[in-house]
């Protein structure tokens, strides 16, 4: 079940702020989308690959699927022909392989580097050093890679009530965005991707400027 009046308020606090709200419905069901799809959203985020693949082949063609999970490289493929975005780039191997599944699709994909800004271990990403690392390896070889595009970076702040703490994790990968937007994508409009901010934590990242929340179960309610 989802809740219309958690979205509707929503909406609202997110008006004038020009952040897009990404409806996180993973291991929700399709009904669920299809209520939220019916109050005028678009942007939905899948975790798994096969979950997402079976839930876009039955509804609306006109949803735009971000993928926000953990992407294996042999997963690309069931991904390429139709994800909007992919949000957890974490390595040049798998930013290559989009570009080869990307040229098999005859299309561009979209990508945002997941970074790593959590004092927790158990998240994914980079940190700044192997960031710039792959941003070296990718503007060497950018005439190979012309099947996928960096749009920006993505990052999950740490579980913790400590607001300033996540306010501050927020802040680094702000500038981390602008080390890489001015060192690597300067003029070039499409790096403008800045996904930060969950449920709990998405109106301390629209104050540190994030442009995409990724909102889960203030929608849909808790997940099993
Ligand atoms: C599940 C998930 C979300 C949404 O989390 P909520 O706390 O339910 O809003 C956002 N981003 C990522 C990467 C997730 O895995």
């Amino acid at each position: 079940m989802i809740t219309a009046e958690a979205f509707r308020q929503l909406t609202l606090s997110l008006q004038g702020t020009q952040t897009t709200l990404i409806a996180v419905s993973k291991l929700k069901p399709a009904s669920d989308i299809e209520a939220l799809y019916h109050l005028g959203q678009r942007d939905f985020g899948e975790n798994y690959v096969q979950e997402l693949v079976e839930k876009q082949a039955q509804l609306p063609a006109d949803i735009r699927w971000h993928f926000i999970g953990h992407l294996q490289s042999n997963k690309v493929k069931y991904l390429a022909p139709f994800v909007h975005l992919i949000h957890g780039v974490d390595s040049f191997r798998l930013l290559s392989e989009i570009s080869k599944q990307g040229e098999k699709c005859g299309r561009q994909i979209p990508c945002l580097l997941q970074l790593h800004i959590a004092s927790e271990e158990t998240k994914f990403g980079m940190d700044e050093k192997e960031m710039i690392e792959l941003l070296e390896h990718y503007e060497a070889q950018r005439a190979q890679l012309g099947h996928v595009r960096i749009d920006g970076l993505m990052g999950m702040a740490s579980f913790t009530a400590d607001e300033e703490q996540i306010a501050a994790e927020f802040r680094n990968l702000r500038a981390m965005f602008e080390l890489a937007r001015q060192s690597y994508f300067l003029g070039q409009e499409h790096f403008r991707v800045l996904s930060m901010g969950m449920s709990g934590d998405y109106k301390i990242a629209i104050a540190e400027g994030s442009t995409h929340v990724r909102i889960g179960s203030l929608l849909f309610g808790q997940r099993r």
